[in-house]
């Protein structure tokens, strides 16, 4: 299979409302990352069926990977199974197996069986099942025509095992082992453009990739990686971190989460310097931040 490049669609209205925040998409983002797998583009859309479909024919046109997050319940709202298998061309098959799983799930739990419930049994043709054990809904996991379509449920109890346990051994088995893997340099004292001026010759490598941040008060680069393990990434990073310290000197205060109070006190620290602080109109501010 070609490399694979990912999109990820997240399903649900409550998420276009605002009523809840699309964390698991975050959290699949850098599950890709960690893989090596770039992801292009991320999408949200509500519960409607010509969109989730059009959104998927669109992602796959593009894409080899498609991870889809939520909508998988019985509920009339829960129509990610049937957009894929429109999506892929696929007729929608019940699994008996499943069914019966889910029969005894609900009479065991003395639950009544609402006969909705047994959608969840439903799967594209050319799909297999990812196995849910926190949850009804199992995962689906497509593979057609050189396409992959993941499909996950939303509850997070369901959502993490099965996205850390079984769908990121699959893509770690598909692309061999590769991580894309990120230092930040922080840098204050000087604005954006100016950095940006200055490692001009950076940007445009595509590995590692160099990125510059506005944050509030400095310049966040993050110089990304990929590359078979971490630890050759690092190696990879180094060199650019040097070149770029070259020319931006000591305005690069800090590397990933070192804040720019803990740049200032180690500094003195090193040096047996001392700090007094007096201050006006700033409420003391800068000695909180000390
Ligand atoms: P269910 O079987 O419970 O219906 P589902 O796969 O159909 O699962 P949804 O109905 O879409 O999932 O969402 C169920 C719940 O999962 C939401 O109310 C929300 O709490 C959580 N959830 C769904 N999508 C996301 C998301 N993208 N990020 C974070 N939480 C989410």
């Amino acid at each position: 299979m070609a490399e694979l490049t990912a999109e990820i669609v997240s399903v649900g209205t409550e998420l276009l409302l605002g009523q809840i925040v699309d964390t698991h998409a975050a959290t699949m983002a850098r599950l890709l990352a960690e893989c090596g797998i770039p992801c292009l583009r991320r999408h949200t859309v509500g519960d409607n069926m010509e969109r989730v479909v059009e959104t998927l024919k669109d992602s796959l046109d593009r894409v080899n990977l498609v991870v889809t997050i939520g909508g998988l319940g019985p509920t009339q709202d829960d129509l990610t199974r049937p957009a894929i298998a429109h999506a892929l061309g696929d007729k929608l098959v019940r699994e008996p197996a499943v069914e019966r799983q889910l029969q005894a799930f609900f009479a065991k739990r003395n639950v009544a069986w609402v006969e909705s419930n047994a959608n969840q049994a439903d799967r594209p043709e050319s799909a297999s099942l990812i196995d849910n054990p926190n949850g009804t809904a199992p995962g689906l996991l497509c593979q057609k025509d050189g396409k992959v379509v993941i499909a996950l449920p939303g509850p997070k109890g369901e959502f993490d095992p099965m996205a850390f346990g079984p769908v990121k051994a699959f893509l770690a088995d598909k692309v061999g082992a590769q991580v894309i893997h990120s230092r930040v340099l922080r840098i204050c004292g000087m604005g954006e453009s100016t950095v940006e001026a200055a490692i001009q010759h950076l940007l445009q490598a595509p590995n590692p990739s160099v990125a510059p941040y506005a944050k509030t008060g400095e310049v966040h680069l993050r110089v990304t990686a990929k590359a078979p393990s971490v630890h050759l990434a690092d190696a990879m990073l180094d060199p650019v971190e040097l070149s770029i310290r070259a020319v931006l000197g000591n305005a690069v205060y800090g590397v990933n989460d070192t804040t720019l109070e803990e740049a200032v006190l180690r500094e003195l620290r090193e040096g047996k310097g001392t700090v007094a602080v007096a201050e006006s109109m700033t409420g003391g501010w800068l000695g909180q931040r000390f």
